[in-house]
């Protein structure tokens, strides 16, 4: 097969299940989209079926596959809170025994990553370091040209190292991790607080009065509408983000932050504050290059197409 041949790229995440053909320069030519399945049978079956489909009518020949979970090297979903009926699935195996076809399978920052060095706003860097702010928080790591997988494939947790030790129950049942105090989830908890002691009143109308509905997508469209309050909580959490990326940079000295999930499209109402408490925190700002932060350029295609790199490997 040509290595200029079209690639299946497959996001399959907790709620959502895509499968799409990207060509060589990163077009998603056509996709599919479809509520991701319960049933690991049924999630196995609904990807090999839409694959075989799109590659018979493209001439594709691999299939690559981003899951929203802890991946092994061999493809194994070993640990995913938000697909807990694939785990211990070996799914790189099951899917290429249906399908006949080479298959790759990896973590999906892991490959939004790969899209955004390939065919984003990374192209030509070797340093990048991308995190994805939404319900929980994902990472990407690529360092020195090639992306980060440790030891078993499991490199890159970053919403999962603490950050206080009196913190807050992370989703992954350790207390005080990254994830539990700066994820989207997290925004959404701040807001409630601050409802609660009566020092939110635009994000608590936004929410119909009740501060329990309060989530971060209510704080977040009320600062992007200047209400003091919410910009006051935004200005908070910003700090927790930069608390973590601020660590991150220290270890690996990225030339590159890329935000991506769906707290990025606050734009810089998120940006800006998380810019500014991250300089002031990270080692030695004064005597080294600054690091960009920027919002991812893939969107919500970012999981298909960098499925679709993974998979241009096996070409
Ligand atoms: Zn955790």
């Amino acid at each position: 097969m040509a290595a200029g041949a079209p690639t299946i790229g497959v996001d399959l995440g907790g709620t959502n299940l895509r499968v799409g053909v990207v060509d060589a320069g990163g077009h998603v030519l056509e996709d599919r989209r479809v509520p991701a399945p319960t049933q690991a049978d049924d999630i196995v079956e609904t990807i090999a079926i839409t694959a075989r489909e799109l590659a018979a009518r493209n001439a594709a020949s691999v299939v690559g596959i981003g899951a929203a979970g802890m991946v092994a090297h061999d493809g194994t979903i070993q640990y995913a809170p938000n697909l807990t009926a694939l785990v211990g699935l070996p799914l790189r195996a099951r899917i290429a025994a249906l399908l006949d076809m080479a298959v790759a399978v990896d973590n999906d920052a892991n490959v939004a990553v790969l899209a955004e060095l390939a065919h984003g706003v990374a192209q030509g860097r070797s340093d990048v370091l991308l995190i994805t702010l939404g319900t929980g928080i994902g990472g990407g790591i690529v360092t020195g040209g090639r992306l980060l997988r440790g030891a078993h494939g499991f490199a890159a947790e970053i919403g999962h190292f603490q950050v206080d030790p009196h913190g807050p129950r992370c989703a992954c049942g350790q207390v005080g991790h990254w994830e539990a105090i700066a994820s989207g989830r997290a925004l959404g908890a701040l807001g409630r607080a601050e409802a609660e002691a009566g020092r939110a009143p635009s994000v608590l109308a936004s929410a119909g009065g009740d501060p329990t509905a309060i989530t971060g997508v209510h704080v977040g469209a009320a600062a992007v509408a200047g209400e003091p309050d919410a910009v006051a909580i935004l200005a908070v959490y910003a700090e927790r983000v930069a608390i973590g990326l601020a660590g991150l940079a220290n270890i690996f000295d990225p030339e590159l932050v890329i935000v991506s999930g769906g707290l990025v499209e606050l734009g810089d109402t998120l940006l800006g504050p998380v810019r500014r408490s991250f300089e002031g925190r990270i080692e030695g700002a004064s005597r080294r290059p600054g690091i960009d932060i920027v919002p991812a350029a893939l969107g919500e295609q970012a999981g298909v197409i960098g499925a679709a790199v993974l998979a241009r490997a096996l070409l």
